[in-house]
């Protein structure tokens, strides 16, 4: 069966300013490369049902929210999120990709899915924007499955070189799920260490220094497979950063663009015995736009291939 792409138009109106990394030509360089293969499925979001906002958010952060966007120009939630006028629609549609992504595979239209949005959701806290981020997509898809079709063992692999804290504070006291992190520490936006173990020790927290390797990076990532078929994952999600890459801007891993093909098809490996194929990806981090483009097309030639 067929990988499905997830994306929408509103994630190029999404502007964050002059010289910011987390920019709309990110989503279109992706765009430009993965339209040039012609065995991709390509659909737009659902809207994100309020009740599942609301288990994934608090509801005064989602009013405090769905008030911030500006009639005109920028306007900072924290240090680095910026949103635009247009963001409103960019914001509620990433998180309503995983919501079209799930359903799909429900309904057996397509095996798994790479939501192509943004902004990026990881380090999204339950009521608090940071890091670029306004949602916990993949808190949203968590929900989703556990309410909507009753699936009781959600495993989340967040690859993003930046620890996904907004996740963590989502998942952290949800029985029902796992949360696993690779990222670079000390660093932005601390923590992620393995006292962070969730309220259920239901997440994996794999702190590396600047510099890892990608041979150093696999060693670690042996832990992040053993756990999850020690956990037997009902679903996987993948929180998809690209931003571990050797040419990205913002941090100091040594990946490659193929390193991302590996990372996806050992954890499909491991874990499709389990899920049965189903995977929601969803785009977080990876500033580089050569970089991120290769990098995202080597995780969906992994998709494909094992799906
Ligand atoms: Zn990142």
């Amino acid at each position: 069966m067929k990988t499905v792409i997830i994306n929408s138009e509103s994630y190029e109106k999404h502007i964050t300013g002059d010289g910011h990394p987390e920019q709309p030509k990110r989503v279109v360089a992706i765009k430009e490369k993965l339209k040039k293969r012609n065995d991709l499925i390509w659909q737009k979001p659902d809207l994100v049902p309020y009740d599942i906002l609301s288990m994934t958010h608090s509801k005064e952060y989602i009013d405090n929210l769905n008030n911030s966007f500006p009639q005109k120009g920028l306007k900072f939630l924290d240090g680095d999120t910026v949103v635009s006028p247009d963001s409103k629609k960019a914001v509620f549609e990433a998180a309503g990709s995983t919501i079209r992504a799930i359903d799909g595979i429900e309904k057996k239209e397509f095996k798994n899915a790479f939501c192509l949005t943004r902004p990026p959701g990881h380090h999204a806290e339950k009521s608090k924007a940071m890091g670029f981020c306004c949602i916990s997509n993949a808190g949203i898809a968590m929900n989703y499955l556990i309410s909507k079709y009753n699936y009781k063992r959600i495993a989340c692999v967040d690859f993003d070189v930046h620890w996904g804290n907004g996740n963590y504070d989502v998942m952290r006291s949800n029985k029902n799920s796992l949360y696993i992190s690779t990222h670079q520490y000390p660093f932005y936006p601390g923590g992620g260490t393995d006292k962070d173990k969730g309220d259920f020790n239901n997440s994996l927290n794999i702190p590396l220094p600047a510099g890892t390797s990608s041979e150093e990076y696999f060693n670690a990532f042996d832990r992040v497979l053993n756990r999850l078929v020690e956990y037997k994952p009902d679903f996987l999600l993948f929180s998809a950063g690209f931003d571990a890459h050797k040419d990205d801007p913002l941090a100091q891993f040594q990946l490659c663009s193929k390193d991302f093909y590996e990372i996806t098809k050992r954890t499909l490996s491991a874990t499709n015995k389990f899920t049965d194929g189903k995977v929601v990806s969803i785009l977080e981090g990876g500033y580089d736009l050569n970089a991120l483009a290769e990098s995202a097309n080597e995780h969906v030639n992994a998709l494909i291939e094992f799906n």
